[in-house]
C-alpha cells in the first residue's frame, strides 16, 4: 500500500481495498491542498517532542522539492495546537519543539489570523511545559514581534535554527532564497540585541550551480561574522523537477566535496570553541535517557548539546543543574550539582 502523506485520511478506505482485493494498492491522488486532523498519534519520545503546527511550504527554493511533494502553507488551528501540547504535557513531555518547513509564516489564511509571536506567546502559558523550540524559521520572514516574543517567552529556548545556506547574494538569488547576506546580518544584529545568550544554528549547502571560489568564501565569511554554535552542511544534489537542477554550471563533484571539507571543518572548530567555551559553567540539562556508560543519564542543555553526566535514574525527565567538566566536539560531560524539579 504506497500513498501520499496528502491522503493519510483515505488510510482506512485503502487499506480495505487492498486487504479486499489481495492487491497491491497505489494511491497517487492530487492533493486537496486541505488540512485534516484528528488523527491518532503515536510519539517515539517520552520527554521531549515535535508538535507540527503546519504543513507545506510556499516559497520554491529552486533546490527543494518539499513545496511539490508537500503542497502549499497549511498552518493548523492554534486551538488544536495549544490542546495538542497540553495532551503531550500530561504524559510526561517537558521539551516541545513547535514544527513546519516556516514556522515564521505561521497563522496565514487561518479564519482567525495569527501570528507566530502570539502562537508562542500562548503556547509559553501552558503549565507544566518546561521547554518550547521551533524550527524552521526562515530568515525573510522573521519579524520584529517574533524577536520581542522570543526574548519576553522564558521558556523558549536561546538556541536559534536560522539556515543561510550561503553567504552570497548572488547564489541566494540563484536560490529564491528572497534575502541577502546584509539583511541576514542585519536580522541577526536584531536577535542578539534583543538576546544576547541567542546561539545560532544554520544549514548550509555548497556546489549549488553556479557557485565560484568567491561565492564559497562570502559564505566561509558569513560563519565567522554570525559565529554559528552548530549547523548542518551538505553538497548541493540535484533533485529532479526542481529548476536548479537544469541550471547551468553545476559544479563538479570534486569541487563541491573540497568545499564541504573546508566547510566543516570551520563550523566544527567553532563548535568545539562553543562547547569549551560551556567548561565550568552551569547549564540546566533535561535528562531524557540512559548514557552510554553505566550510572550515565543522557540530557541536552537549551542550546541542544548532547551532555552526559552521572546521575541517578530518578533524574530522567527532570531538568537539573549540571556543572560542564569536558567537552569535545559534539559532547559535554558534566556533574550535577543540585537536584531540583
Ligand atoms: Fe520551503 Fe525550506 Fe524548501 Fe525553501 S528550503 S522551499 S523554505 S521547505
Amino acid at each position: 500500500l504506497v500513498f501520499g502523506t496528502h491522503s493519510l485520511h483515505h488510510f482506512p478506505e485503502l487499506m480495505y481495498n487492498a486487504l479486499l482485493d489481495g492487491k497491491r494498492v497505489f494511491e497517487r491522488g492530487n492533493d486537496d491542498n486541505q488540512l485534516y486532523e484528528g488523527f491518532p498519534v503515536k510519539r517515539d519520545g517520552t520527554f521531549k517532542g515535535w508538535l507540527p503546527i503546519m504543513y507545506g511550504c510556499n516559497n520554491f527554493c529552486t533546490y527543494c522539492v518539499v513545496p511539490y511533494v508537500r503542497g502549499r502553507e497549511r498552518s493548523r488551528e492554534k486551538n488544536i495546537i495549544v490542546s495538542e501540547a497540553k495532551n503531550m504535557i500530561e504524559s510526561g513531555y517537558k521539551d516541545i519543539t513547535l514544527l513546519g518547513q516556516n514556522v515564521n509564516s505561521y497563522g496565514k489564511g487561518l479564519e482567525n489570523e495569527i501570528t507566530f509571536a502570539q502562537l508562542l506567546k500562548q503556547v509559553e502559558q501552558i503549565e507544566g511545559l518546561k521547554r518550547i523550540r521551533f524550527m524552521t524559521s526562515h530568515p525573510k520572514d522573521l519579524s520584529d514581534d517574533l524577536i520581542e516574543a522570543m526574548r519576553d517567552c522564558d521558556k523558549v529556548c536561546r538556541h536559534l535554527h536560522l539556515p543561510l545556506q550561503s553567504g552570497s547574494d548572488k547564489i541566494l538569488k540563484a536560490m529564491n532564497r528572497r534575502h541577502t547576506a546584509g539583511e541576514y546580518i542585519e536580522t541577526v544584529g536584531k536577535l542578539k540585541e534583543a538576546n544576547p545568550e541567542l546561539g545560532f544554528s544554520s544549514d548550509f549547502i555548497v556546489g549549488f550551480p553556479g557557485e565560484t571560489d568567491e561565492d564559497f568564501a562570502a559564505t566561509l565569511d558569513m560563519v565567522d561574522r554570525v559565529g554559528y554554535i552548530q549547523a548542518y552542511s551538505f553538497k548541493y544534489s540535484r533533485r529532479a523537477g526542481t529548476p536548479a537542477a537544469v541550471y547551468p554550471g553545476q559544479v563538479p563533484e570534486k569541487i563541491k566535496a573540497e568545499r564541504l571539507n573546508v566547510l566543516q571543518e570551520k563550523l566544527f572548530s567553532r563548535q568545539l570553541n562553543f562547547n569549551k567555551e560551556c567548561i565550568g559553567k552551569i547549564m540546566p540539562v533535561l535528562f531524557e535517557s540512559k548514557g552510554k556508560k553505566k550510572g550515565q543519564l543522557f540530557g541536552r542543555t537549551p542550546y541542544m548539546q548532547n551532555l552526559h553526566a552521572e546521575a541517578p535514574a530518578e533524574s530522567l525527565n527532570r531538568i537539573l543543574p549540571v556543572r560542564v567538566t569536558g567537552a569535545t566536539v559534539n559532547s559535554l560531560s558534566g556533574t550535577v550539582i543540585q537536584q531540583q524539579n
